[in-house]
């Protein structure tokens, strides 16, 4: 299995990090080849078992690990062993980036068709027609509202987008 070489990539690492937290980093940076439980993972990592069992769950709901459930005929305590399942990371961060993507250029459509008003006392933002409801004045202070010039914002939203076209092409040029 690759595992090693997906987590030494930085994307991978951050993508995981921002999954399960710095506490569950230990459990999600150390995929085991085989089956595990939660107690071998705990014992294993000197971690708490509740730590262990939070990031198995997110890694779980984000379709990066999954379990079966054994039961124990004497006890009926039950066991649940653990598969790692990072094959789909790539995948899921392709997806990621393009809901990035789609986002941005939603909220760079929005900041190109309106005109906004800035209060500098509050620091607020009023699109147009709320600015014109207002009077243009600051219903929280009652300062007059000035125009904002939101083409820097524009600008470097549409820097991200192309960087981001960029990445998805060049990952669709590695795996083709
Ligand atoms: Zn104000």
């Amino acid at each position: 299995m690759a595992f090693e070489e997906l987590l030494e990539d930085p994307v991978i690492q951050k993508y995981l990090h921002e999954l399960v937290g710095p506490k569950g980093m230990p459990v999600a940076a150390a995929p085991p080849d085989g089956e595990v439980t939660d107690e071998e993972l705990a014992e294993e990592l000197g971690l708490e078992l509740n730590d262990v069992r939070r990031a198995l769950f997110i890694l779980y709901e984000n379709d990066l690990a999954t379990y079966r459930r054994l039961r124990d005929e004497d006890s009926g305590w039950l066991t649940y062993l653990w598969t790692f399942q990072y094959e789909k990371i790539p995948e899921q961060l392709q997806e990621e980036m393009h809901r990035l993507l789609d986002g941005l250029e939603e909220r760079r459509e929005y900041e190109r068709e309106n005109e906004f008003y800035l209060c500098e006392h509050c620091g607020i933002r009023f699109e147009f027609g709320e600015a014109m409801e207002f009077g243009f004045e600051c219903p929280e202070c009652g300062n007059q509202v000035e125009t904002m010039e939101n083409t820097r914002l524009v600008t470097a939203m549409e820097n991200r987008i192309e960087e981001l076209r960029d990445e998805l092409n060049a990952d669709v040029d590695v795996e083709a």
